[in-house]
């Protein structure tokens, strides 16, 4: 039992070490999917300081996991050089797993061999050719596509990782399966799909044709999984498998992570970047400028286990999370997916070979 216990205790704290850091607001693309805040605001030096002394303090020994997240947080590059040079100063670097979440335009502008020499990974917002990225961005405005591909070979180069994260939305998803290969192509080995979900605009709702048209897209990439032997590294659906657990289809938790945002205040998970001001008061935990010691930040992440129904809760009564959670369509979609999600995870090859041989899995 105590053994258990520990355990228990064990996968909380290694769960816990993912910090999401919201460097910035800024952001020089204008997306027409785009939920995030924008403004001129960053975060400040003595914000991103105190972050890193306490983090460096907390869980002492164990691996954490920071992601480098905006707005564009390649448009503060200074503030990601001084981060990481904080830890250095104050902490075992080693123990330390960098990434930045990045639309890719400035990718060519920055110093890669930074990255390289301190193995930061990037994740790419990259929805697929170039055609495709130009159906969310004004005419005339930047196309990071080009961007990105010139960067891809310095990348490779220099042996940084990199990842995809594919935003699908109805007006793209006829050509997700195309897509996917092109970036399976291009060598991303992990693409993440991210169907747009939350976006109030009539443009955004699904009808139940591009729902059709997802579900066929997602059968002919399910079957690249079974062929390529890298199967576990290309994609990732385990957000769909999260979402099941706690019924909130397509709102995406992360509730393993806890966010520090630009202004310094403390979420767990990511999910209030969606949220308005009123239900971001009711999410935050605390206040990175506020905190004396490390063992604080362990005490609010207990209050936050012990409160995790509550926390629910808030977030279900979100009549905006509400709405979008009970679409029957999206549910069965999540639950085909967390079938394949779970078969893949279990490593039943064989019998996930004959659920969609026998059609027991159907998209
Ligand atoms: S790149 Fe990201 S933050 Fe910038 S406009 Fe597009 S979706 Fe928004």
């Amino acid at each position: 039992m105590i053994k258990q216990k520990e355990e228990f205790k064990e996968i909380q704290e290694e769960e816990f070490k993912k910090i999401t850091l919201v460097l910035t607001n800024k952001c020089m693309l204008s997306c027409d999917y785009c939920e995030a805040q924008k403004n001129n605001f960053s975060m400040s030096e003595n914000v991103l300081e105190k972050t890193f002394s306490l983090l460096a303090d907390f869980y002492k020994e164990k691996p954490i996991d920071i992601m480098f997240f905006g707005g564009e947080p390649l448009m503060e590059f200074p503030l990601i050089r001084k981060a990481i040079s904080i830890c250095r100063k104050l902490d075992n670097i080693r123990r330390y797993n960098f990434s930045i979440f990045t639309n890719g335009v400035l990718l060519n502008k920055i110093d890669l061999k930074f990255l390289s020499r301190n193995n930061v990974e990037l994740i790419i917002s990259i929805d697929g050719n170039r055609e495709t990225m130009a159906i969310h961005r004004k005419r005339g405005a930047i196309n990071p596509y080009n961007n990105i591909i010139n960067a891809l070979p310095k990348l490779k180069l220099l042996g940084i990782k990199f990842e995809a994260e594919v935003t699908v939305t109805p007006h793209t998803v006829n050509k997700l399966y195309d897509n996917y290969l092109h970036l399976v192509d291009l060598g991303f080995e992990s693409i993440t799909l991210a169907p747009v979900c939350c976006i109030k605009s009539d443009r955004f709702q699904w009808s139940k044709s591009a729902l059709r048209i997802f579900k066929k897209e997602l059968n002919k990439i399910s079957k690249i999984y079974l062929k390529n032997t890298k199967y576990r590294r290309l994609g990732n659906l385990l957000i769909y498998r999260n979402q099941l657990k706690t019924g909130l289809n397509f709102i995406e938790l992360n509730d393993w992570r806890m966010s520090v945002n630009v202004d310094g205040n403390i979420y767990i998970g990511d999910s209030f970047l969606v949220l308005d001001e009123s239900q971001r008061k009711k999410l935050k935990i605390g206040d990175i400028r506020k905190i004396k010691s490390s063992k604080i930040l362990e005490k609010l992440y207990k209050k936050y286990i012990e409160n995790k129904k509550n926390f629910l809760s808030h977030i279900r009564k979100n009549p905006f999370v509400t709405k979008y959670s009970n679409q029957a369509t999206l549910k069965i979609l999540n639950e085909q997916m967390a079938q394949l999600d779970k078969l893949i995870k279990q490593n039943r090859i064989r019998e996930l070979r004959r659920s969609i041989q026998t059609r027991k899995i159907k998209f």
